[in-house]
């Protein structure tokens, strides 16, 4: 069963809808099994190791073995600021971010439901994503994109998966305006995070990190937000678990965003449960340059009812917490992910997280994801023959 998260209206499974009809606000899969937690034990790491929580059809499954990701220790960084800080490294998930978990749960139900084409609007790893995930289960796949506002490795995924890629002029929020338009008329079955089965596969970021704490709930979740989607997905993950009574306690959701596209940080200082859309959003880090959160109301009521907090971080910050994470701890991650790592260490430096608090940040894509912004901050090698006496006085 779907239900709208504003008017609780209910809708059936099976219907393809996507905001409710009788207020338009957006929509969640309920799903609460009464199961044990033993039965989780000995199956392969992957997302559908918690298949009795994933509400699609499980002989129809689409699957690359996304989820089960690194759990990593930061130890020099948490040192230096004082914490216990993990990172969750989605960059490690089959095309590089934490959207396959989404995707496949997505697709399944497009197998589901029978759909013979679907599509999505994307920053680039929505579409790098659907685009595989699509290939693997023979759908065609209609994908609009900002105009020359993706990172390189996302659109050549996109692209070489097979996709249909439409270059839109303008940004992301016009561009899944007009996707959203054509899922209406019924041409595409619409995968972005409006629809809820993606955010069905998220969630199980938040049963990993609590799995992988050996089933106890760090102090609070960190990662950047665009469209909302993930951090509504694991709050609802970790929701579950605790209903469930596998975890007693639950973790405080944080949310980064950058100064140039904050509507979720205008929103929660300014004790709203809505947004003010953002009209021109700008940052390096485009993965999260959003400006009209879709599932801004369900991303508010995580922070709000977990205690949470957000805030902004500059492009600055942004790519000097990227290096720092590449160079200190050895994790390569794209630059919205790194926002978590700028985020953590400004709420450190402000005093809203505690010294010694346990806090996990979700690094939700891979370094070579965004090729050109990473070569951009290195110097270019030197040249030289391979002669060792001349390497050699160099390298002294
Ligand atoms: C999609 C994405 C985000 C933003 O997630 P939302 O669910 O839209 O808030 C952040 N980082 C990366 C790398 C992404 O691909
Ligand atoms: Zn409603």
């Amino acid at each position: 069963m779907m239900k709208c998260v504003s008017c609780g209206k209910e809708f059936d499974d099976n219907e393809i809808i996507y905001n409710c009809t009788k207020c338009n606000s957006i929509l969640e899969v309920i799903c609460q099994p009464n199961v044990s937690r033993d039965i989780f034990e000995g199956r392969k790491q992957t997302l559908w190791k918690y298949k009795e929580f994933m509400p699609v059809d499980h002989s129809k499954i689409v699957s690359l073995e996304e989820g089960g990701t690194p759990f990593i220790k930061c130890n020099t960084i948490g040192k230096e600021l004082g914490i216990d800080l993990f990172v969750k490294v989605e960059g490690s998930n089959p095309t590089g971010s934490f959207k396959d978990r989404g995707m496949s749960v997505g697709i399944t139900k497009a197998m589901e439901l029978g759909v013979s084409t679907v599509g999505c609007a994307s920053t680039g790893n929505t579409s790098a994503s659907l685009a595989a995930y699509a290939a693997r289960a023979g759908k065609r796949c209609i994908v609009l994109l900002p105009s020359g506002k993706v990172a390189l490795g996302k659109l050549a995924q996109a692209m070489f998966h097979g996709a249909e890629v439409f270059s839109i002029k303008g940004n992301f929020d016009e561009a899944l305006e007009a996707v959203t338009g054509l899922a209406l008329e019924g041409n595409l079955y619409l995968l972005n995070s409006i629809n809820p089965y993606r955010l069905e596969g998220q969630k199980s970021i938040g049963y990993e990190i609590v799995n992988d704490l050996d089933w106890k709930s760090p102090d609070r979740i960190i990662l950047p937000v665009g469209n909302a989607g993930n951090i509504s997905a694991i709050w609802k993950g970790i929701n579950e678990f605790y209903n469930t009574g596998f975890i007693d306690e639950r973790p405080m959701m944080t949310g980064i965003q950058a100064e140039g596209a904050c509507p979720i940080v205008n929103a929660v200082k300014d004790g709203k449960h809505d947004i003010e859309p953002i009209k021109n959003p700008e940052t390096i880090a485009t993965a999260i340059r959003i400006g009209a959160p879709v599932s801004a109301i369900k991303a508010l009521r995580a922070i709000h009812d977990s205690n949470g907090c957000a805030e902004t971080v500059s492009d600055e910050e942004i790519l000097d917490a990227q290096k720092l994470l590449a160079c200190k701890e050895g994790v390569g991650v794209e630059p919205a992910s790194a926002a978590s790592i700028a985020g953590v260490k400004k709420l450190v430096e402000n005093g809203n997280i505690d010294k010694g608090e346990q806090v996990v940040c979700i690094v939700t894509g891979h370094l070579l994801k965004d090729p050109n912004t990473a070569i951009n901050a290195c110097v270019e090698p030197i040249e030289i023959e391979a002669d060792i006496n001349k390497l050699s006085q160099i390298i002294k």
